[in-house]
């Protein structure tokens, strides 16, 4: 189908592999932050690149590769530490998940246990309740479910209170939504929330938003977080805008290793510029 046609899949196994091999492109400076979201079989709906389901199947074979190839999963917390020390981070991957949706629990964590490979979840405290909450035909997991799951050691972080674009809120709501997701998770669990998910594309552009918002987590308390800009983490990032490799349906495993191997970074640059110039035209603020 040509609507299903993948430019960022050639380029990468067609270009950005060969050439990195060839210069001999060393993976011990960088850790690989998976993205992902729902585990189901919801998939296909969407162009390829916009996909942010993957199948209990797929998702299955992806886990299978990194235990096969021993790629060993740390939480985010180590994650940070480890690139703060300078370790040789090579064969070293965090999985995180985004939401709360309640797949994770059905799905997504026998597959987790049945590889032995842990994960960081962000969950949006409002959507989490007693019972199962629906939203937008999406079922979130209940409180007991993130405390069952928080005891098999997935770390849980913030992903807000409400899942708003925060760089639309003023900055007082914006305080609301990080305070109040700590607050709840932490009351919930009993624990506290270190880590944070910028929900939405993020406004790498917009440089006086975020110095107010990395404030803002600082002084709530938060110490590290991740985005979905494309890329590898590594000591160069703001540890508080971690750059992540989305991930889906669509990642064969041969696609899936490229990514690991940071063969697909590439795409940062022209998703970047694409934002850029999308900013400077609703915004109008290239000249200011
Ligand atoms: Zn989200």
């Amino acid at each position: 189908m040509s609507s299903s046609f993948r430019l960022d899949r050639t380029v990468t196994l067609n270009l950005a592999q060969p050439v990195r091999r060839v210069i001999g492109c060393s993976n011990a400076s960088r850790i690989p932050v998976l993205m992902y979201h729902g585990i189901n079989d919801i998939t296909g709906v969407t162009h390829p690149y916009f996909e942010t389901n993957t199948s209990p199947t797929i998702f299955a074979r992806q886990m299978r590769h990194l235990r096969e190839h021993g790629y060993r999963t740390i939480d985010l917390k180590a994650a940070v530490q480890m690139i703060n020390s300078g370790a040789n981070l090579q064969g070293v991957v965090v999985i995180t998940f985004d939401d709360g949706f309640r797949d994770f629990y059905t799905h997504a964590i026998p597959i987790l246990q049945e590889h032995q490979l842990t994960a960081t979840m962000f969950v949006v405290s409002g959507f989490i309740g007693s019972a199962s909450t629906r939203l937008a035909a999406k079922d979130f997991m209940t409180w007991s479910e993130v405390r069952e799951i928080e005891s098999l050691g997935i770390e849980i972080g913030s992903h807000t209170v409400s899942h708003s674009h925060l760089n639309n809120l003023h900055l007082r709501d914006v305080g609301r939504e990080l305070k109040g997701s700590k607050q709840t998770i932490e009351d919930k669990l009993g624990r506290p929330v270190n880590s944070f998910s910028y929900p939405y594309a993020f406004p790498e552009h917009e440089s006086i938003f975020l110095e107010q918002l990395r404030q803002c987590l600082e002084s709530t308390g938060y110490e590290y977080g991740v985005t979905t800009v494309l890329g590898g983490a590594n000591q160069t990032n703001d540890r508080y805008f971690l750059p992540r490799i989305p991930i889906n349906e669509h990642d064969d495993i041969r696609l899936f290793e490229a990514k690991l191997k940071g063969e697909y970074d590439w795409l940062h640059l022209p998703q970047s510029l694409y934002k850029f110039m999308r900013s400077c035209y609703i915004n109008r603020t290239c000249y200011k």
